[in-house]
């Protein structure tokens, strides 16, 4: 009797936003029909795409967006601990990006000027709630917090490049984006 073929298993990626803007997550969802491909190669964890909440483990791990507060770190270092692999996925997460712009300014500053003093008064003071997670006095890039196994540029990266980052990755060769396809901006 033929034996069929033994069933590659899939691999685990979980995927997150901290501070960005999810621009990068949406460059993911622009591979277009090649998704349908990707879903057969993996299955996600934690993710705005399952809405699972924490991250057990798994192989990759895509962070998009830097450290603006103490839940991103939280997160970050949950990531950390559970992927074999992480990928900072663009700007945000590689240097900071938008978000650290705010870091030549005094965040106190930031604040009162938000919430108190600046032209829209209607917000009623500083938030306060202890559910809010504590900001940072500057926004970090997230190789200061964790080691980071790949980095890929732009804001966002290009779809292509994603894709083909990806499936290097899933064919388990060491990523090689080319020129072409790597993008600053
Ligand atoms: Fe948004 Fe650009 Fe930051 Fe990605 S790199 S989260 S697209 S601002």
């Amino acid at each position: 009797t033929s034996q069929a073929a033994p069933v590659a298993r899939k691999l685990r990626v979980a995927t997150t936003s901290l501070a960005g803007c999810f621009g990068c997550h949406m460059s993911i969802l622009d591979i277009d029909e090649r998704i349908l491909k990707l879903v057969e190669l993996v299955e996600f964890d934690r993710s705005p795409l399952t809405d699972i909440k924490t991250c057990g483990p798994c192989d990759l791990g895509i962070i998009e967006g830097g450290l603006c507060n103490a839940e991103n770190v939280h997160v970050l270092r949950e990531f950390r601990k559970n992927c074999k692999v992480l990928l900072a996925l663009g700007a945000c997460a590689i240097n900071g990006g938008l978000p650290a712009q705010r870091n030549h300014l005094d965040l106190r500053d930031i604040l009162e000027e938000v919430y108190q003093t600046g032209a829209d008064m209607s917000h009623g003071g500083i938030p306060n709630d202890p559910e809010l997670p504590l900001p940072l006095n500057k926004v970090h890039p997230i190789h200061e917090v964790v080691k980071v196994d790949y980095f890929l540029p732009g804001c966002p990266p290009p779809a292509d490049a994603i894709w083909k980052l990806l499936t290097d990755l899933l064919a388990g060769r060491t990523p090689n984006i080319g020129h072409g396809l790597l993008h600053y901006d």
